[in-house]
């Protein structure tokens, strides 16, 4: 081994196989540094608090602008759904790799175990993504090191690649028995990133048909009912006073809401002119008799009187009843 310390960062979601990523090499005498990475569509939160387990220092990375770009044409595509994971799992380690000369890291580390996830981590997808990120050998993944081509860390003798371990597949046994031994906790779940979900996908491509994707509306579309209205708007309404205070707090102060009773709340995204279209959904969805007449709000200067549609006239404009 190398007499100096080596010094590493790590894409960090504070999932099991990026705990044992971390505590591994911290154990063999690395200097270990955490990133967790936050956007619209997943939360740095999980990783804060694995950070804060390790005892490691942590930052968080928003990096909503680097996937609005990657999501509008992924050069390697989408996964099941709307995840472009191949590109932007690259797009993080390009920017950890950027950190290497500015803060005088020696390499990145993952918690990627070699054949967990067929598309994403199989040993082609491992191989291209070091490469796209731009990281090369300078990217260390600790689980299935032993099985992998060993990288400049290890060749230069700054980790000892005998210590680093061989995991591949889908079993986690060897993961649950290392974080066991040691009394470290672990979340059951995966990362929980918005774009590998079904509901939320289909939502995503609504806004992206219209050409209304922003940081704003991928938010706006975790909460409530999403709606495709004419001239490609879309309408998002709440379910419960959680949802209404969500869309509010993200409707920069034009929403809609019936003028004289509760109600939901909902958000035009799109043409102006869907506006009425939506008030009507507010109407339906208050339970107000068919064909009565309503008021809706639409902010502090606009106001739509509208006939309550027929439930017949609601459905075919629902995006998605799954939830996201
Ligand atoms: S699951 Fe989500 S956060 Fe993870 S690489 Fe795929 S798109 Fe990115």
């Amino acid at each position: 081994m190398a007499e100096r310390r080596a010094r590493a960062i790590g894409a960090f979601s504070g999932g099991l196989d990026g705990i044992v990523a971390a505590r591994l090499l911290a154990e063999i005498g690395v200097d270990v540094s955490l990133a967790t990475f936050s956007s619209p569509f997943f939360q740095a939160g999980p990783g804060r608090l694995g950070a804060e387990q390790l005892g490691l220092p942590w930052r968080e990375i928003d990096m909503t602008a680097v996937l609005m770009g990657i999501l509008a044409d992924p050069p390697s595509g989408f996964g099941s759904n709307m995840n472009p994971c191949i590109d932007c799992h690259a797009a993080m380690l390009a920017i950890l790799g950027r950190l290497l000369p500015a803060e005088g890291f020696d390499f990145v580390f993952t918690g990627e175990v070699l054949g967990q996830r067929p598309m994403s981590q199989n040993r082609h997808s491992l191989v291209r993504v070091a490469r796209l990120s731009g990281l090369g050998d300078r990217l260390l993944r600790p689980l299935s090191a032993k099985l992998l081509e060993p990288v400049l860390p290890e060749r230069e003798g700054l980790v000892d690649r005998s210590l680093l371990l061989g995991i591949s597949g889908r079993g986690r046994s060897p993961q649950i028995s290392f974080a066991r031994e040691r009394g470290l906790s672990y979340p059951q779940s995966g990362g929980g990133c918005l774009l590998t979900d079904p509901g939320y996908s289909r939502r995503l491509r609504v806004l992206m048909d219209g050409e209304l994707l922003s940081p704003r509306s991928a938010r706006l579309i975790r909460f409530g009912r999403v709606f495709a209205l004419p001239g490609g708007a879309v309408g998002v309404l709440g379910r419960d006073e959680a949802d209404n205070n969500e869309l509010e707090a993200l409707s920069e102060g034009r929403f809609l809401r019936l003028r004289d009773r509760p109600g939901p709340s909902a958000v035009l995204l799109g043409d102006p002119s869907a506006a009425p279209v939506l008030a009507g959904l507010v109407a339906f969805h208050a339970k107000l008799p068919t064909g009565s007449t309503a008021l809706v709000l639409e902010g502090e200067d606009a106001e739509h009187a509208v006939t309550v549609p027929a439930p017949g006239d609601v459905r075919p404009l629902l995006v998605c009843i799954e939830e996201p």
